[in-house]
């Protein structure tokens, strides 16, 4: 991949986004404030305004858009994905290409970086549960041997599974975690948006 299909997996995800944004706003209704797919709509519209044009590194591209997120995205969401999307562009370092193991690395440091920023593991009902074993899928397909379009389709269909996964859990972070017990039973909006992203991704490399 380069520069321009990372640009081209932004643009789309903006209009995945755009178009769920009231599904998703509905699923934090459930269990939260209501905002998250508006919120998310706001930050990828940013993102999609602040892509860098000409031929920059590939990791250039994910780091302007992970700051336009933080700065235009409001909850807690909009730090977590700005910060997902500029670790994973600094993981990539200044190569011109990015390769099947490069965004597989890419993908571990965006993972960290949620884990770090926002404290959740896998199992308190967020987007950790779309993103850690979306992470664990690739590095998978990778050890078998899968190219880096078939990396991403196992990454994305990992992430919708663990989206689905997160209706029984009760939440143990952010807002729903309000609701304790009464969590259960929804869908997670952040992970039901990390698995719609991811599929953004799945539908660009292929
Ligand atoms: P807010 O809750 O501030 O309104 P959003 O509605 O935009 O923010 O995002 C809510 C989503 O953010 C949740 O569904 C969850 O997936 C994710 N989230 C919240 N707190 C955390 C956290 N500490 N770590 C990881 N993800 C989190
Ligand atoms: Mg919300
Ligand atoms: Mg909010």
């Amino acid at each position: 991949m380069r520069s321009a299909d990372l640009a081209d997996w932004i643009r789309h995800a903006a209009e995945l986004v755009t178009a769920d944004a009231g599904r998703l706003s509905r699923l934090d209704a459930d269990i939260g404030d209501g905002d998250h797919g508006h919120n998310l709509d706001r930050g990828f519209r940013a993102a999609v305004g602040a892509l860098p044009g000409g031929d920059v590194p590939p990791g250039k591209v994910l780091i302007a858009a992970g700051r336009a997120i933080v700065s235009k995205t409001g909850g807690a969401s909009g730090p977590l994905y700005g910060t997902a999307l500029r670790r994973a562009g600094k993981a990539l370092g200044d190569a011109g290409e990015v390769d099947a193991a490069a965004l597989g690395a890419a993908l571990r440091a965006a993972l960290d970086g949620v884990r770090e920023l926002g404290k959740a593991e896998r199992g308190d009902k967020t987007m950790v549960d779309a993103l850690g074993p979306a992470a664990d899928a690739y590095d998978a397909a990778l050890a078998d041997g899968s190219d880096l379009a078939g990396c991403v389709r196992a990454a994305a269909e990992a992430a919708a599974k663990g989206a689905e996964e997160t209706v029984p859990m009760q939440a143990r972070k952010g807002r729903a975690s309000y609701l304790g017990a009464r969590s259960v039973g929804h869908l997670d909006p952040g992970a039901a948006s990390t698995a719609l992203i991811l599929g953004a991704l799945a539908d660009v490399t292929g």
